[in-house]
């Protein structure tokens, strides 16, 4: 039969009494208030009311209230939230922090039990055995507690790996959830206080153990293959795939030139304007080369240029959604040139609180691991209220504007969006940084701009005949500012005279300008997280991940914003779309993200989603050990002779990509950074430029290092390269 609870519905079996019924959802009879179609129900009855097909139940947890008078323990997973959230508890609580996760496998094997139903063996976490001790002793003295981890799978199983550590006979543990540290969202979640969700803990283990399966097994295989310390991820490796897939592209491209022809032209002594050559007989002109071009010029000039058409057209522009993470991600590149770890990383606090003088520490912004766009009404309302009193009600649309979230995204969750839409960015500048002013402003602003009226624009276009070639020329105006007025696009307003058609123009003058072709742009951190969602491949909670795993590993190098393959990174996805085409490509990694959806949902199960997995990467994983060509032993011959043996030194793969060796090795164990070719500009220096890393990232520094101590972020000879490629995009 259904139950509806607390608005959601519920199987339960028919006939089940109260009583059980609460009792089978973690509940304490002795801590609830029950509303049964309306009507409060005694306690004392609890056991004697058996539930109904279609009754709606209204289920309120007592707060604060435990037993013998004991505090209530609420354990969140940092300092930070814990903070935060105290203002809005009483003093019968005691607030902890777990400090992340506190369990996790094991370092030094693989520690999943395959024939138990892929079992996981979880181990305290080194360094947080003290954390789990004053936790447990917290506990002891607290009656009920409440985990109160971030809302998504991995607060879930923080939660967990935590209600398993405190929990004791007769003991109550809780799990409660908020989106936003607020008064009124925490309150509201202490009201409902639930049990572990345990298809989310599934779905999180089950990404988990795949990742850990794939990262074992590869990781001795490439390290037999092509050199010491490698390691391979799942979702890792695919992201590496397209950025090498991009820099194929890139390679095989072959520039076309091509010849524009911009015309300034005149109204009698009006200023001038530009207008652009367009059609040649109705065609698109396509010039090739210099000498056509200077054909063509030559006979424009001879020709009379009269104004033949005039279009004009009203343009309307709707505002964005609110931010997903991905969405933000990308726009904080864009806009603020963070990398995506970056914007993960402020907004985090943002979210978990910042302290505003007088206010004491406030939670600015919902949590931000989310692929929903959906906001609640009470924001929409104080966003309207905001918009009203700053712009007046001409600025807000005629109904209230409703983003879709894409398919299959947790609509329970909500966009990222500032937690009081009142809170102006300007008005609390002086406590926050540069860096979380910029992000909480880029958030507040496209959240209220998300709730405002279109852009109205009028563009004009004008067609001017000169014989049988047609020159274009088009401006904008802004009608109406609409969202613009707060979330401001760049927009480019050019004015053109007044003109009637078959009006004379002047010819003030000619120009022609050589194009080519541009390479496919090489993606940043902001491409490949759209890339990434567009594939399906990763989750909110992983982009950022993702990007730096790959660069932590030397797979890519991120260079002034942009990412591109290192030849080991190009080595491995080259070796594992051969031996592992499954697991590296991007539809069935997108079709296992689907089936963790599904577990979560349940309707998937752990062990059988693993085992569809597990059974066919272990076959590709045996042929590979044999099949899979040795890099390690096609030496690479220099001409270079090692300068402590005379031997001649062979270039070698490892950890850090290619490297000289000395052939000698293991008896001479000498070895070098493999130059870049590229000469030390430094005066006086004959050294050459070599590829170096540090806690910062890569440079390139000289070999005469410590006698010479230039670096550089970009190889001076880099820039014809550049050209090739246009990394603007
Ligand atoms: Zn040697
Ligand atoms: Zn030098």
């Amino acid at each position: 039969m259904r139950l509806t609870v607390n608005g959601k519905t519920v199987e339960a079996g028919h006939g089940t009494k109260l009583s059980d019924f609460l009792k089978s959802r973690d509940m304490d009879p002795r801590m609830v208030a029950v509303e049964l179609n309306n009507e409060i129900v005694k306690r004392g009855l609890f056991e004697d009311v058996a539930l109904k097909d279609g009754d709606t139940l209204e289920i309120v947890m007592m707060v604060g209230g435990g037993s013998k008078g004991a505090k209530a323990l609420v354990i969140v997973e940092s300092p930070a939230k814990s903070r935060t959230l105290s203002k809005f508890l009483g003093s019968g609580y005691k607030i902890t922090s777990s400090m992340g996760h506190i369990k996790d496998l094991p370092k030094k094997k693989m520690g999943i039990d395959v024939e138990n139903g892929f079992n996981p063996e979880y181990v305290s976490i080194t360094g947080r055995k003290k954390v789990i001790t004053a936790l447990k002793k917290d506990a002891k003295n607290s009656d009920p507690i409440y985990v109160a981890a971030d809302p998504d799978r991995e607060g879930e199983a923080i939660s967990w790996h935590v209600a398993k550590a405190v929990q004791t006979k007769g003991k109550h543990v809780y799990r409660v959830s908020f989106n936003e540290i607020t008064s009124s969202a925490v309150k509201e979640a202490f009201k409902h206080p639930r049990s572990i969700n345990m298809s989310m803990v599934s779905a999180q283990q089950a990404r988990r153990v795949m990742d850990r399966i794939v990262g074992y097994s590869l990781s001795p295989l490439l390290w037999k293959k092509v050199g010491k310390g490698l390691s391979a991820g799942r979702v890792q490796s695919v992201a590496v795939k397209i950025i090498v897939d991009r820099e194929k592209e890139i390679d095989a491209f072959k520039p076309d030139e091509y010849w524009k022809i911009e015309a300034e032209l005149r109204k009698s002594l009006e200023k001038g304007f530009k207008a652009e050559l367009a059609k040649i007989d109705d065609k698109n002109p396509e010039i090739k080369d210099e000498k056509s071009v200077k054909g063509i010029v030559e006979d424009i000039k001879k020709k009379e240029f009269i104004v033949h058409d005039i279009r004009k057209q009203q343009k309307q522009r709707s505002p964005y959604a609110p931010f997903t993470t991905s969405t933000l991600q990308q726009e904080a590149f864009n806009k603020l040139r963070f990398s995506a770890n970056k914007t993960m990383r402020i907004a985090q606090m943002l979210y978990e609180g910042l302290d505003l003088g007088e206010k004491g520490p406030v939670g600015l912004i919902t949590y931000m691991r989310t692929d929903s766009v959906r906001i609640s009404d009470t924001a929409r309302k104080e966003a309207v209220d905001y918009i009203k009193a700053r712009f007046g009600d001409k600025f807000l649309p005629s109904k209230p504007n409703v983003y879709k979230s894409k398919k299959g995204s947790q609509e329970a969750h909500e966009a990222i969006r500032p937690t009081y839409a009142g809170m102006d960015p300007d008005s609390i500048t002086s406590y926050l940084t540069q860096d979380q002013h910029k992000l909480y402003g880029l958030i507040w602003r496209r959240f209220l701009a998300s709730q405002m009226a279109k852009a109205v624009t009028a563009t004009a276009t004008i067609d001017i005949k000169a014989g049988r070639y047609l020159f274009r020329a088009s401006d904008t105006e802004m009608l109406f500012k609409g969202f613009t007025a707060l979330y401001e696009e760049e927009s480019k307003d050019t004015k053109l005279p007044v003109l009637k058609k078959d009006e004379r123009l002047t010819l003030v003058r000619l120009d022609q300008s050589q194009h080519f072709t541009k390479a496919p742009a090489r993606f940043s951190d902001a491409s490949l997280v759209k890339a990434l969602e567009e594939n399906g491949i990763g989750r909110p909670s992983t982009y950022a991940p993702i990007i730096e795993t790959i660069i932590f590993r030397r797979y890519v190098r991120r260079e002034a914003g942009y990412l591109y393959p290192t030849d080991l990174g190009k080595v491995v996805v080259e070796l594992l779309v051969k031996h592992f085409p499954v697991i590296i490509d991007e539809e069935f990694t997108a079709a296992m993200e689907e089936e963790l959806d599904k577990i979560e949902e349940d309707k998937a199960d752990y062990v059988n989603t693993l085992k569809t997995f597990y059974d066919p990467f272990m076959k590709m994983m045996e042929k590979a050990k044999v099949s899979m060509r040795d890099v390690k032993k096609e030496v690479i011959h220099t001409d270079e002779i090692c300068g402590k043996c005379e031997r001649p030194m062979v270039i070698k793969w490892g950890r850090r990509g290619k490297f000289l060796s000395c052939s000698g090795f293991p008896k001479c164990d000498n070895a070098k950074s493999i130059t870049t070719g590229a000469k030390c500009p430094q005066a006086d220096c004959a050294g050459e430029l070599v590829e170096r890393h540090s806690r910062r990232g890569y440079f390139y520094g000289c070999t005469n290092y410590p006698k010479c101590t230039f670096t550089s972020n970009r190889l001076p000879s880099s820039e014809k390269k550049e050209e090739k490629a246009e990394t603007s995009g």
